[in-house]
């Protein structure tokens, strides 16, 4: 118990950064048991950048060497489009073993702000899941369904499925954040 402290950096802001920064708040406290605090926002690592897309596993990499070990994970938050090895685009990446995920919004915009909401949340709780150890699920609705398109992402839904829920559950005692 009491192991449960998440920080959360933004790597750039822009007029939705604010409502993105509330719905990671309250995701991880209602998925994750976590206390999510801000941490601060960092120049967007430019480090193999390309053209109007920045290189997720740099910013991932930072997040890993400024994450104090007070913290039990690290979530950035980015209004910038990221690709990762070999993906053209990515929602979002994880590292369970560094437990820091980042998680772009870029893709998830529309001016639907309920659709919006959904999507940021979605995709927070399938990076973080991955943080604590998750794999992709293939159980119909399971937030952690793979998803490589915003049809994929809306297709899906907000919660993990029971096998994903007791599994996570595990590792959060494991940690002590439950
Ligand atoms: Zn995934
Ligand atoms: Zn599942």
């Amino acid at each position: 118990m009491g192991n449960n402290l998440a920080l959360i950096a933004t790597f750039g802001v822009d007029d939705f950064t604010g409502t993105t920064l509330s719905e990671a708040v309250d995701v991880l406290k209602e998925k994750f048991h976590l206390k999510g605090e801000y941490f601060g926002n960092f120049s967007p690592p430019l480090l193999n950048a390309r053209d109007g897309q920045l290189y997720a596993d740099a910013m991932l990499f930072h997040l890993t060497k400024i994450k104090p070990p007070s913290a039990v994970a690290i979530l950035g938050i980015t209004p910038y489009d990221i690709y990762s090895d070999g993906l053209n685009f990515v929602f979002g990446v994880a590292s369970p073993h560094y437990r820091a995920a980042v998680v772009s919004y870029a893709r998830l915009l529309t001016p639907d702000r309920e659709l919006f909401i959904s999507r940021v949340r979605k995709e927070i709780t399938h990076e973080m899941g991955h943080v604590f150890g998750l794999e992709h699920c293939t159980t119909p609705g399971c937030v952690m369904n793979f998803s490589n398109s915003l049809y994929e992402v809306d297709l899906k839904g907000e919660n993990f499925c029971d096998r994903c829920r007791k599994k996570l559950e595990e590792t959060l005692r494991g940690l002590g954040v439950i």
